[in-house]
């Protein structure tokens, strides 16, 4: 067994120069107070256990592998899915969101919040609240909730309270804000989930850690059905929480390939993607350094992507560490190749994904396409019912692709 997830990241939150803490002293001893909660936590027995009881019984966990044989018949290749859309609540979210609302109970926090931009990460939020009991506030921008009605009504029926921000642009970015807001004025009773692997140590170290199940449940079950290991694993990448999820099962095996899965939207000019490591450079970005999309002066690059849990500025320290060291190869799928392959999987194999998924099933039918003999499973990160609506609404049943 290699060291690397004793090695990194170091003590700081450092993945080499990627990571970090930048957050003013207020914050900084909060953080601290929850990475060590967290690591004393994270090797207790009745937490482990209680963990691995909830996977299995409430999420439904473990999620099964599956082979596409009409989809592999059709582009060639074998093509495999870690079905992350059955996770209870339809996506991986759920894996580290339970994570959270644990360790919040456990450091005797009253209340959790979050902020949510298409609303998935406060349906997964409100989803663990509601299992342990505890409020739970959900900051939302006042456009993104005229725009994610059913999201925002899920919240709702599972006890959240959606907060409407009304300021600024009033989508994600205010809502971030809005939620750090509320999290200064009372640190010790509330603790701030964030959504992916990103934000200030330890919340990358965190997420990645819950969301390695995904990976190491993949690994085995690969095994299991086939007797090798794959070729390929691929994922599609927002802020990184699915995709260094199933990396993590496989990155001491140097004879698989990773492939990371950027949303290249509707092209490469600034403003049209969101591709943060093939178009972005190192900057501080929301308390961690990594890969960023920033204008010339500093400020965050507008970013696109028809996957809107996808377009994110930057991305988690993690990846970044790992695509400089060469074991992780990141590439793109615009916002065409995704729907192409959104309808694709649902008509061959009778599974609707998520348009994020759509992203990294795009790339691995790519992949088949140019290695016939070879196996490459995607995590299927999340399932597409979310989006039959706005698909519909743009490219109707996809005729004109
Ligand atoms: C939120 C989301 C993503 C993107 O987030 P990551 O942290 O990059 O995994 C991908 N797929 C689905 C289904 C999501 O809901």
């Amino acid at each position: 067994m290699s060291t690397y997830f004793r090695d990194y990241p170091d003590d700081n939150g450092f993945f080499g120069p990627y990571g970090g803490a930048f957050v003013d002293d207020g914050l900084k001893n909060e953080m601290k107070r929850i990475a060590d909660a967290y690591i004393r936590i994270s090797k207790s027995h009745d937490f482990i256990t209680e963990l691995r009881q909830i996977r299995k019984h409430f999420q439904g966990r473990p999620t099964p592998v599956y082979y596409c044989r009409n989809l592999s018949d059709r582009v060639g290749g074998r093509i495999y899915l870690k079905r992350e859309d059955l996770n209870h609540s339809g996506a991986h979210k759920l894996n580290h969101c339970m994570g959270e609302v644990m360790l919040a109970r456990y450091m005797g926090k009253k209340k959790v919040i979050a902020e949510t931009g298409a609303g998935q990460h406060g349906v997964a939020m409100a989803t663990a609240a509601a299992y342990f009991g505890m409020p739970c506030d959900i900051y939302m921008g006042e456009v993104d909730i005229a725009k994610q009605h059913p999201n925002v009504l899920r919240m709702k029926i599972l006890g959240a309270n959606v907060i409407p921000v009304t300021f600024g642009q009033r989508t994600l970015k205010e809502a971030v804000d809005a939620a750090f807001d509320a999290y200064l004025k009372d640190p010790d009773n509330i603790l701030y989930c964030i959504g992916s692997v990103v934000g200030p140590h330890p919340f990358p170290m965190m997420v990645r850690d819950f969301q390695k199940v995904v990976g190491d449940e993949a690994r085995e079950q690969f095994l299991e059905m086939t007797g090798e290991l794959p070729d390929a694993v691929t994922a599609c990448v927002g802020g990184g929480s699915n995709s260094i999820g199933i990396f993590c099962g496989f990155l001491d095996d140097k004879d698989v390939a990773l492939y990371g899965v950027e949303p290249l939207g509707r092209g490469g000019n600034p403003g049209d993607h969101a591709a943060s490591m093939t178009y972005g450079k190192p900057g501080i970005l929301h308390g961690f350094r990594s890969y960023t999309l920033q204008n010339p002066d500093g400020t965050p690059m507008p970013v696109y992507s028809c996957a809107s849990g996808l377009d994110y500025q930057s991305v988690g320290p993690e990846h970044a560490f790992l695509r400089d060291s060469g074991r992780v190869e990141y590439v793109t799928a615009d916002d065409k190749e995704a729907l192409h392959a959104f309808y694709e999987l649902s008509r061959t194999e009778g599974i609707i994904p998520a348009i994020e998924s759509s992203h990294a099933v795009a790339f691995a039918c790519r992949y088949a396409k140019d290695h016939p003999r070879r196996a490459i499973l995607v995590n299927l990160s999340g399932r597409g019912d979310k989006d039959i609506d706005y698909v519909f609404e743009r490219y109707g049943l996809g005729e004109h692709l």
